[in-house]
C-alpha cells in the first residue's frame, strides 16, 4: 500500500471509504464469533459473570461496548438448537446486511433500539420495519436512521412508548463519579419532590432577581451580566446550583450535628505552593475523608476564603502546616462590622443578604493579606466565584470596596449602592475610567 502522504486526493478518499468497509466486515465477523461463543455457553464455562463480562475481558473494551456487541450477536448471529440444527437469526434482514459488510456497528445499534421500542401489540410490524430501516441504513448515516426510526414508531404507535420498567416508588439518589465531576440520578415521590422544590424555589429563580427596569440597574450589572439580560443558566443548571446553595447554607448553620466525632464540614487539603503560586491542585473532601475529589488552584483559593470550609495546608513534604483557620477567618465582630458596611454581597447590583456571604480577603491570606476590615469584603457564592476568576478587581477606597470591571464590561469602577441606599449621594457610586492597574486579587 502506498503511504498516505504519497497518495492522491482521490486515492486517499477511496482508502478512507475502504477502511470503513473493513471495519464493517470485521464487525460482521465479531458478531458471528460472539454468537458462537454464546451458543456454546463459553462465559459460564470459563467462569465469567456473563457474556459481556467475557467480551470485555477478552477484547479489553468497556462494559458498554461489550454489551452492545453481545446484543448485536444475540439478534444477528445464527442460532443453534440443542440438536445442533441452525436457526435463522432473530433479525434476518439486518443480519444479512451486516454479513455483507454494508452497515456499521452504530447502524445496528440504532435499528435494534428502534425495534426494541416497538410495543408488543405491534409485533406483526416488526419484520417490515426491520426490512425498511435496513434498506435505508445502506445510504443513511446512523443519526438519520435513528430519526427515521423514531418517526416510524410515532406513526405506528401514536400513543407513545409505554413504560417498560416498573416505576420506582421509593426515594433514591446516587452520586456517581463522572468525568470532571459527579452525576446524580434519583427518584423522589411527590411529597418529597414538593418539599425539595419548595426549599429550592427561592434559590433557583433566574438572575437578575432584581426586577429589570431602567432605573433599577443604573449602578451596574447584576450577576456579572448586562442589566436586563436573561440569566444564561438553563432551568436544570439553576436547580443544580440551588441544591448546592441549599446544602451550603445548611452546613453553615451547624444544625447538621456531629459525624465521626466532629461537626459536619467540608475540608480543603491544599499544598502551600498551590496557595502561593496559584498553580497545581488541591483536594476537597468530607471531614471524615469518605469522599475526596481533585480541584484546581483557583477553586482551592476560593474555598479557603469560606469560613464554612476547613483548610488543611500542607508543606512541600506533605506534612500539615496548619489545620483550621485561627486568625485567617473574620471573627464575629468583624462579620458584624462587614454586614453593616457592605449590607450584604458587595458586588454591584447584587442583593444577597450578609448571611449568604463569605468574607473574602481582597488580598488572600496566603499572599500575606491580613484579616482586617479593610482587607475583607462580603460576597455571595456566585460573586465570590466570579471574583476568584480574576477578571474583576477589588480595591478599597474611602473605606468601601470598589469593583473594577474587566475591559469587556462597559462602564468604570463601581460600588453596590443597592445594599447601602443610605450612602447614595454621600459617596460616588461609580468612578469614571481609566481603571487603576494594581491587581489585588485574594
Ligand atoms: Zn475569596
Ligand atoms: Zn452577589
Amino acid at each position: 500500500m502506498t503511504p498516505a502522504w504519497q497518495a492522491t486526493d482521490d486515492e486517499l478518499l477511496v482508502g478512507i471509504e475502504a477502511a470503513q468497509g473493513e471495519i464493517n466486515e470485521t464487525f460482521a465477523q465479531l458478531v458471528e464469533l460472539i454468537g458462537e461463543a454464546r451458543s456454546r455457553g463459553l462465559a459460564e464455562a470459563k467462569g465469567y459473570r456473563d457474556l459481556p463480562d467475557l467480551v470485555r475481558s477478552v477484547q479489553n473494551v468497556s462494559r458498554s461496548t461489550a454489551r452492545s456487541r453481545v446484543k448485536a450477536a444475540e439478534q444477528l448471529a445464527p442460532r443453534r438448537q440443542v440438536s445442533g440444527e441452525a436457526l435463522e437469526p432473530d433479525l434476518p434482514v439486518l443480519a444479512a446486511a451486516v454479513a455483507e459488510g454494508a452497515l456499521t456497528p452504530e447502524h445496528v445499534r440504532e435499528i435494534q433500539a428502534v425495534l426494541a421500542a416497538l410495543p408488543p401489540h405491534l409485533d406483526e410490524r416488526r419484520a417490515p420495519l426491520e426490512a425498511d430501516l435496513t434498506g435505508h441504513a445502506r445510504c443513511l448515516d446512523p443519526d438519520a436512521v435513528r430519526r427515521l426510526g423514531r418517526h416510524a414508531l410515532a406513526l405506528l404507535d401514536p400513543d407513545g412508548a409505554r413504560p417498560r420498567e416498573p416505576k420506582p416508588t421509593r426515594n433514591k439518589l446516587t452520586l456517581r463519579s463522572l468525568g470532571e465531576g459527579f452525576e446524580a440520578r434519583g427518584f423522589f415521590d411527590r411529597e418529597s419532590a414538593a418539599i425539595i422544590r419548595s426549599a429550592l424555589s427561592p434559590l433557583t429563580a433566574p438572575c437578575p432577581t432584581v426586577p429589570v427596569q431602567d432605573d433599577c440597574c443604573a449602578d451596574g450589572e447584576h450577576a456579572g451580566h448586562e442589566p436586563g439580560e436573561r440569566d444564561p443558566r438553563s432551568a436544570a443548571e439553576r436547580t443544580a446550583d440551588g441544591l448546592v446553595e441549599l446544602a451550603r447554607r445548611m452546613l453553615a448553620t451547624g444544625a447538621l450535628g456531629v459525624e465521626a466525632g466532629q461537626a459536619v464540614q467540608v475540608t480543603v487539603t491544599v499544598p502551600l505552593e498551590t496557595l502561593v503560586t496559584r498553580e497545581g491542585g488541591a483536594l476537597i473532601g468530607f471531614g471524615d475523608g469518605t469522599l475526596r475529589a481533585a480541584i484546581d488552584a483557583e477553586a482551592a483559593l476560593r474555598l479557603a476564603c469560606d469560613a464554612r470550609m476547613v483548610p488543611i495546608v500542607l508543606a512541600s513534604t506533605g506534612e500539615p502546616l496548619f489545620v483550621g483557620r485561627e486568625k485567617r477567618c473574620a471573627n464575629r465582630a468583624q462579620r458584624r462590622a462587614l454586614a453593616q458596611r457592605d449590607g450584604g454581597c458587595a458586588f454591584p447590583g447584587c442583593d444577597a443578604p450578609p448571611q449568604w456571604c463569605v468574607a473574602h480577603h481582597v488580598r488572600h491570606w496566603a499572599h500575606g493579606g491580613c484579616t482586617d476590615l479593610d482587607n475583607l469584603v462580603l460576597l455571595c457564592s456566585q460573586h465570590h466565584t466570579l471574583i476568584h476568576k480574576g477578571d474583576w478587581v477589588i480595591t478599597m477606597e474611602g473605606g468601601f470596596p470598589l469593583f473594577h470591571p474587566p475591559p469587556w464590561v462597559p462602564g468604570g469602577p463601581r460600588r453596590n449602592m443597592l445594599q447601602r441606599p443610605d450612602l447614595v449621594g454621600r459617596i460616588p457610586a461609580q468612578r469614571p475610567p481609566p481603571r487603576v492597574a494594581t491587581q489585588l486579587v485574594g
